[in-house]
């Protein structure tokens, strides 16, 4: 199996490739890894990989560009690859995960870093995205560290002694955390929300709220239960449940 994991620290990885089961496996060519350098994919002089979030708030976003022609430049060596991002926002990653990923020919990684990545790559250049537990670290590095390693121990030949051998700030809210954009405002036609350029911090907030409790409700309805929810979430229900009855109308 093929493994390329994309991210802005390689030499995290280089100790991982080197090391132990999965050294003897890359040897053997049970498996092959491969770490790419998001930065080597950066156009300006300063290789420049993250920008201030759209909106405003803390911390700096993952630019769509290096990404998406890192992934583009790894695809064309390992095609058909199924292209995965690690979040804490992603399906938890658990043993039957590993084990249906472990009869794929191919796998990429795409590792966060700052605040997370530029929605836009996400939504049009991510297969999955998966989670190695409700808590956040600070890259994806780790995560895709312990996904490939619990891949590879389920590839027949890996540990030696046969296959029998083998036999989880987002959260601190209660929700999942608001879509994010950065520069440039279009992205492969794809524009950032106009709100979010408005600088009307009222609206930017109601926005956030409401694309927060969206993603939940789609990616992790599990945390809505038993949520005491606040007056401005119950706003964004009542929202909701308006334009569906209108929609249910028509
Ligand atoms: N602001 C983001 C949020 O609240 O969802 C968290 C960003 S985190 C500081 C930076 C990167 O670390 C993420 O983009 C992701 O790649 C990685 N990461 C953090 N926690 C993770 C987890 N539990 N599982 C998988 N990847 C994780």
């Amino acid at each position: 199996m093929k493994f390329a994991v994309l991210t802005l620290f390689p030499e995290m990885l280089d100790v991982f490739w080197s090391t132990g089961i999965i050294r003897r496996a890359v040897s053997s060519g049970l498996i092959s890894g491969d770490s790419v350098y998001i930065r080597n994919f950066a156009s300006d002089r300063h290789k420049t990989c993250d920008d201030r979030p759209y909106g405003g708030g803390c911390g700096m976003v993952m630019k769509p560009e290096p990404l998406a022609r890192a992934l583009m430049d790894t695809k064309e060596r390992i095609p058909g690859a199924l292209t995965v991002l690690m979040s804490p926002q992603g399906k938890p990653f658990d043993q039957k995960t590993a084990e249906k990923m472990a009869s794929l020919e191919s796998l990429i990684i795409v590792c966060g870093r700052y605040e997370g990545i530029d929605e836009r790559f996400v939504s049009d250049y991510v297969d999955e995205e998966i989670s190695i537990g409700d808590y956040v670290l600070s890259g994806g590095e780790i995560g895709a560290m312990a996904v490939i390693d619990s891949i590879s121990r389920l590839i027949p030949g890996v540990l030696g002694g046969g296959i029998e051998s083998a036999e989880l700030d987002t959260f601190s809210t209660g929700l999942i955390e608001h879509a994010h954009y950065t520069r440039p405002e279009i992205f492969e036609g794809q524009k950032v929300p106009d709100v979010l350029l408005s600088g009307n911090h009222k609206e930017i907030d109601k926005w956030r709220l409401e694309s927060s409790l969206k993603r939940t409700f789609l990616k992790r309805p599990d945390l809505l239960e038993n949520r005491t929810f606040t007056a401005d979430e119950k706003a964004v229900f009542k929202k909701w449940r308006e334009e569906l009855k209108r929609l249910v109308s028509v």
